[in-house]
């Protein structure tokens, strides 16, 4: 292969399919595609596994054809090989150094907008396109372009952690790349719910209905939070007319199809109903494997297929769980663990509800007193230091998500009101969702918790 084919030839090939692709699957499968030899007619190209090569094969054999034929007419076909060199896995101390770039950059671009609410973190580019939401990520990217025109509303529903906010927030996000003036709103609907309330309370309604009516695209995530809410679904049926009637775009997504959404208002009910209802399920394999392929390039690891393989083989319906089981692959790594099929299996079998159901709360306070370095009765008195309260409130976290204790169990075991302890909840599930360090911190709580 002569140096003037790499750099030039091999380039245009590579990004005709980039163009055909999207840039999320070229990241995922196309990484690292590599010419190897060309004669007559015929192009060899490396590929890192046979994994990859089957799905290029079954996938992507006409787009590669058309793309390599566009720069060299002359081509006759091509042939996937899969490489012998070891080369895909960086060095342990190499990968550590990107690792803490990573974060860093996190750090930067993770900041949500105060104006729009948007995370940058949710784009188009990043979003894993497969069967199961193919539909919906198609109808985004109509309405990001033309916003209020095409499908208005849009109401997206699926269940939980197939990818409903990372859509809606990636179709806002690239609204406002696209349009770059227009005035854009994201919020949860039990933050548009608590918002109005307070304007009650607070006499300020006539500015809780500027704010909202002041935009060109409203998107309101999980709306079936409105379920008997009386008045917040009157506040919303009037937005959603004002909005309407000036041709702004509203769009919603909620955990169910409107009709099954109970104690709605039918008026309401068919506003939902009105545009385009569309629904996201739960990945099959194939996208879960370049889910979870993605995420870990994002992290700055690269495993081997195997590692991904199991993991997506294991965990079938939530991105979320998929994410969470592939953060403690990871953290095993970086701890400078050899990284097996045993030690993989291993760790996803923790990712069950089954054993997480085995761990006791005694458990999880010992490991967070351990981890923070201070005392077990510490942490359960009614303490007002800062470092205590943090510990606190990942405690009542802890017993929600692993132990799954009801509310009032956990305020039992606090000695709290449940009403206080669904507060601290929702209030640490936010910072988690939005602060990229603790979540890693929560990930990597959540392995010595596991660990037996
Ligand atoms: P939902 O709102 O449906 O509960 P989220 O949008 O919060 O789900 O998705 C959960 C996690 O999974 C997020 O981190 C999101 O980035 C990720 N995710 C979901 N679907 C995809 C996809 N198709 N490609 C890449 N990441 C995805
Ligand atoms: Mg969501």
């Amino acid at each position: 292969m002569t140096e003037e084919f790499f750099q030039t030839t091999w380039d245009k090939i590579l990004n005709n399919i980039k163009t055909n692709v999207g840039e999320s699957v070229y990241k995922v499968w196309f990484s690292y595609f590599e010419p190897k030899n060309y004669s007559h007619g015929y192009l060899k190209i490396e590929v890192p596994s046979k994994f990859v090569k089957d799905w290029l094969e079954k996938k992507f054999t006409q787009i590669i054809l058309r793309s390599i034929k566009d720069v060299i007419p002359e081509i006759k076909n091509f042939e996937l090989i899969v490489s012998t060199k070891p080369t895909l896995k960086v060095n342990y101390k190499e990968k550590l150094v990107k690792k803490t770039q990573t974060i860093e950059k996190h750090l930067s671009i993770f900041e949500i907008n105060p104006q729009t609410n948007l995370n940058p973190r949710y784009r188009f580019d990043n979003f894993v396109v497969g069967p199961s939401n193919e539909l919906a990520f198609t109808a985004c990217q109509s309405v990001a372009k033309s916003i209020g025109k095409l499908h208005n509303p849009l109401f997206v529903y699926g269940p939980v952690g197939v990818g409903k906010t990372h859509l809606l927030q990636a179709t806002g996000n690239e609204a406002l790349r696209i349009h770059k003036k227009i005035k854009l709103k994201y919020l949860t609907t039990e933050e548009f719910t608590n918002k109005f309330i307070n304007s009650l309370k607070n006499h300020s309604v006539e500015e809780f209905k500027i704010e909202f009516r002041d935009v060109d695209i409203l998107i309101l995530d999980d709306v079936h939070f409105l379920s008997g809410k009386n008045a917040s679904q009157e506040e919303l049926f009037h937005t959603f007319n004002y909005l309407y009637n000036l041709s702004k775009q509203i769009i919603f997504s909620s955990d169910r199809p409107p009709q099954l959404i109970p104690d709605i208002e039918a008026r309401l009910r068919s506003r939902f109903e009105g545009g385009l209802v569309i629904d996201i399920n739960p990945p099959d394999y194939e996208t879960r494997f370049a889910i979870l392929k993605l995420k870990s390039q994002e992290k700055g690891v690269i495993f081997d297929d195997f590692v991904y393989d199991i993991i997506a083989q294991k965990i079938t319906k939530n991105i979320r769980e998929l994410e969470g089981a592939l953060s403690s692959v990871i953290f095993r790594y970086n701890q400078g663990e050899k990284i097996t099929i045993e030690k993989v299996e291993d760790l996803i079998k923790k990712f069950s509800k089954d054993y997480y159901k085995k761990v006791s709360p005694k458990k999880i306070i010992k490991t967070l007193s351990e981890h923070y370095d201070v005392k077990e009765d510490d942490i359960l008195k009614k303490s007002r230091i800062k470092h205590l309260v943090k510990i606190r409130k990942l405690l009542i976290y802890f017993l929600r998500e692993i132990n799954q204790l009801s509310y009032p169990s956990i305020g039992e075991i606090l000695k709290k009101d449940h009403t206080t302890i669904i507060y601290s909840y929702e209030k640490i599930a936010k910072e988690i969702k939005d602060n990229p360090l603790l979540s890693q911190e929560i990930e990597i709580l959540k392995s010595k918790i596991l660990e037996n």
